[in-house]
């Protein structure tokens, strides 16, 4: 029988009861210093212990996962804490596309991907000596916003990175990533693409919380002003949010075209979960300035299943249900190869 493994983070619960929500046996590779957690979790069947993630790509490792027929899904720990050498060699069937997951990690590459897809992308500026705007200054990777910043002239942005510096945040050789500041309403668009199917499903949609940038906003400007910190976009949480519904047929398109784009430039294309990051603004104009190509934990939310999943499923189908249907669907039809890397 096929089982579902996946890291002990990030969306690791939601996973892993819908993997046996749907029948699935259940692995979690673990961290020792999170073992209390993960045992209170009764449908987790084995908890395979390591001292660092990392250690997934050790023989150990990797023939127990063998020998439970096991497909890894991925998420945002396993980008945050693997180079993508790593994430490519991993022996276990990955599910989705693993090859993707270099084009979420690397700046550049992003870029191009999303322009593939005619995503709106706000203006990359390529040296600080450009800036004549408000921009925000990213890291490479899935660093979850920790030590971006934000800058609106060369001076101001080689202050900021001097004291994040000092600050032990940045360290000096770090190449950043400088774009435009996108103003408006944030939200984190959930998708899911069957290649079983050939179909996109819309799931939902998330705001994330970020500190301290959040906190900024509830002091008044005369303490903001005073304030020397440089304030970090670290995610915290996530609520859910529901869309003016005229802006459904736009969202629908961009899920498309982001599939499309990948069919062209990453074989097999985007499988399996994904989200287009952005935001509107006043004309409910949607800029878009990343994506993830694997599942969010923002959609850790709808665990009881999603508004727009109601509108497709007769039942609660969460997103970690939904890769466990696809994975039992692939197993019956003998196609676990079109779903995985
Ligand atoms: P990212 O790592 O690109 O997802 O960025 C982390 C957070 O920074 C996002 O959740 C947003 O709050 C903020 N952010 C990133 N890029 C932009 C942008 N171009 N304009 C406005 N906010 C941004």
């Amino acid at each position: 029988m096929t089982s579902v493994a996946t890291l002990g983070s990030h969306c690791a619960l939601q996973v892993l009861k819908g993997a046996k929500d749907e029948g699935l046996k259940t692995l979690l590779v673990c961290e020792k210093k999170r073992e209390r957690l993960y045992r209170r979790f009764s449908f987790i069947d084995e908890l395979i212990l390591v001292n660092s993630f990392s250690e997934v790509l050790d023989q150990k490792c990797q023939s127990i996962l063998e020998q439970n027929n096991a497909v890894i899904i991925p998420h945002g720990t396993l980008i945050a804490q693997m180079s993508s050498e790593q994430i490519e060699s991993i022996k276990t069937p990955v599910f989705g596309n693993k090859w993707i997951l270099r084009w979420e990690s690397d700046r550049d590459m992003k870029e191009k991907l999303m322009r593939e897809a005619r995503l709106p992308v706000p203006t990359p500026v390529s040296n600080p000596k450009d800036i004549d705007n408000l921009v925000i200054v990213k890291r490479q990777g899935a660093a979850g916003g920790k030590g971006y910043f934000m800058a609106s002239n060369e001076e101001d942005y080689i202050q900021k990175r001097k004291q994040l510096i000092s600050d032990g945040v940045l360290s000096p050789d770090e190449s950043l990533y400088i774009q435009e500041y996108a103003a408006g309403v944030l939200a984190y668009l959930q998708f899911f693409y069957s290649p079983l199917k050939e179909e996109l499903e819309f799931f939902g949609v998330d705001q994330r919380h970020e500190s301290d940038i959040e906190g900024l906003a509830r002091i008044p400007s005369e303490q903001q002003l005073k304030s020397k910190k440089v304030p970090s976009f670290n995610v915290i949480g996530n609520s859910p949010l529901v869309l003016r519904e005229s802006l459904l047929d736009e969202v629908y398109t961009m899920g498309d075209n982001f599939v499309e784009a990948s069919k062209r430039l990453v074989a097999p294309g985007m499988n399996g979960p994904f989200c287009i990051e952005g935001v509107y603004d006043e004309n409910a104009r949607f800029t878009s300035f990343e994506f993830s190509a694997r599942i969010v934990a923002g959609t850790n939310i709808y665990m009881d299943g999603s508004p727009y999943y109601s509108l497709l499923y007769n039942e609660q189908m969460s997103m970690g249900k939904r890769i466990a249907r696809e994975i039992k669907l692939a197993d019956g039809a003998n196609q676990l190869d079109k779903i995985t890397t």
